[in-house]
């Protein structure tokens, strides 16, 4: 669970906040609704849902190129919201936030962009705890350029093998790309660690922030990080919108890896003059509203407080892990000493997927499946895990719910 802070973090108020998501206040199969697959998708609060369609009410128009009004406040907006992530994640500069349509096209990006300045030999590292999105696009590099994939490994717990991680590290090293918090174990890694420890060899560092950003700080100054993504409906926000940090140095010597308008600065057929930051890798029109919507969604976690969220989330998984302990035959996948927010189990010789459907009848919803982390299910000699994962709007009486719900899958399929 997130270290303890030296000031403790105020209480929420948690009613209230649920109040703020529409989507919670509803019945599924005639039983109210207990939402724990926020580690997919989480909800979205009124306010976000709003700056979207204010935004089509009032200011719908393409931006960076219009001349009136309505596109210039399209593109304040849109600007606007790039400030505020920048500010988020402490970027030093406007410039060095690119929005994608999630962390999936953030690591593509990266790999196809950063991945053009390296050459046959050089070695990429992962860890085994990383989701698809942070395999694929290395192995499909490594098919277009004979970079070579290193994977770094995990223990029971499903911590990473720091001294591993150590041993795999050599100047062949250009690039480290990482998970802060895995999707399916909820481990925490030492990230600020290991980007020292990648920087040392002369790696470059990617840090997937995909989960982590919603309640642990990701400033990427104080971590040195050279590259961080992240995915806006992860963070209460829209789907289709994600963040690529980047350090301003390596975004520079980086080659655009798509082309299209916005990204040009001059065009004839015998020549283009590529844009500057951050447009050069903005091809095309963005989901406008989508990054509005990122904007507000961050506004939104920013006056919670990322500690206050984080202390509730801690609470609620403390109380968790001591109520699924409790169920016979239950066996919790990820137990690591720093984790969050993730309840990863199997119950007996049960098929996940029956558990989460007997769960679904009973109004929770979780995730079953490998969650697209197949090399994670090998490690643990399992096909798939239940997944109850969860975010600020979550209770205590939401626990109580999945277990009874898991005694009624017991008892109809045990
Ligand atoms: N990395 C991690 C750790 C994730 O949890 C996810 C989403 N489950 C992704 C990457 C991919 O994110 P997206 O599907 O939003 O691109």
């Amino acid at each position: 669970m997130s270290a303890t802070t030296a000031t403790p973090a105020k209480r929420l108020d948690v009613d209230a906040i649920r109040a703020e998501f529409p989507i919670l206040h509803q019945q599924v199969h005639g039983k109210p609704l207990v939402y724990l697959d926020n580690a997919a998708t989480k909800q979205k609060p009124r306010s976000v849902i709003e700056s979207q369609s204010h935004y089509y009410e009032r200011d719908n128009a393409n931006i960076h190129r219009g001349v009136h009004l309505l596109s210039c406040r399209a593109t304040d907006a849109y600007e606007a919201a790039r400030a505020r992530v920048r500010k988020f994640l402490n970027a030093a500069e406007d410039a060095e936030i690119l929005f994608t349509r999630g962390t999936t096209e953030g690591i593509n990006r990266v790999a196809r962009s950063y991945g053009e300045l390296l050459s046959a030999g050089d070695e990429i590292l992962i860890s085994h705890m990383e989701h698809h999105s942070n395999i694929v696009p290395w192995q499909m590099l490594a098919k277009r350029k004979g970079t070579v994939l290193k994977v770094a490994p995990i223990d029971d717990a499903g911590q990473l093998d720091v001294a591993a991680f150590e041993r795999l590290l050599s100047p062949k090293t250009k690039l480290v790309s990482i998970v802060h918090q895995s999707n399916s174990l909820g481990t925490i890694n030492p990230i600020a660690e290991l980007i020292a420890k990648a920087h040392a060899v002369g790696a470059v560092v990617l840090v997937d922030a995909a989960q982590s950003c919603s309640h642990l700080k990701v400033d990427v100054r104080a971590l040195d990080a050279d590259f961080v993504v992240l995915s806006s409906h992860k963070i209460y926000g829209p789907t289709g919108v994600g963040v690529l940090y980047g350090k301003r140095a390596l975004l520079d010597r980086m080659p655009p890896d798509e082309g299209g308008g916005d990204m040009i600065l001059s065009v004839t057929f015998e020549k283009t003059i590529y844009n500057k930051l951050p447009h050069k890798f903005e091809a095309g029109t963005p989901n406008i509203a989508g990054v509005i919507g990122l904007g507000a969604a961050i506004d939104w976690v920013e006056s919670k407080g990322l500690d206050a969220i984080a202390a509730h989330e801690d609470d609620v998984l403390r109380y968790g892990t001591q109520k699924l302990t409790e169920i016979p035959g239950l066996r919790i996948i990820g137990t690591a000493a720093h984790k969050a927010s993730v309840l990863s189990f199997t119950l007996g010789d049960i098929h996940p997927h029956d558990v989460g459907t007997v769960l679904d009848m009973e109004g929770v919803a979780i995730r079953t499946g490998h969650h697209c982390t197949q090399p994670v299910m090998d490690r643990f000699g399992v096909p798939a895990t239940a997944r109850a994962s969860l975010a600020v709007y979550n209770t205590r009486a939401d626990v109580d719910a999945l277990c009874v719900a898991l005694h009624k899958a017991i008892e109809v399929l045990g």
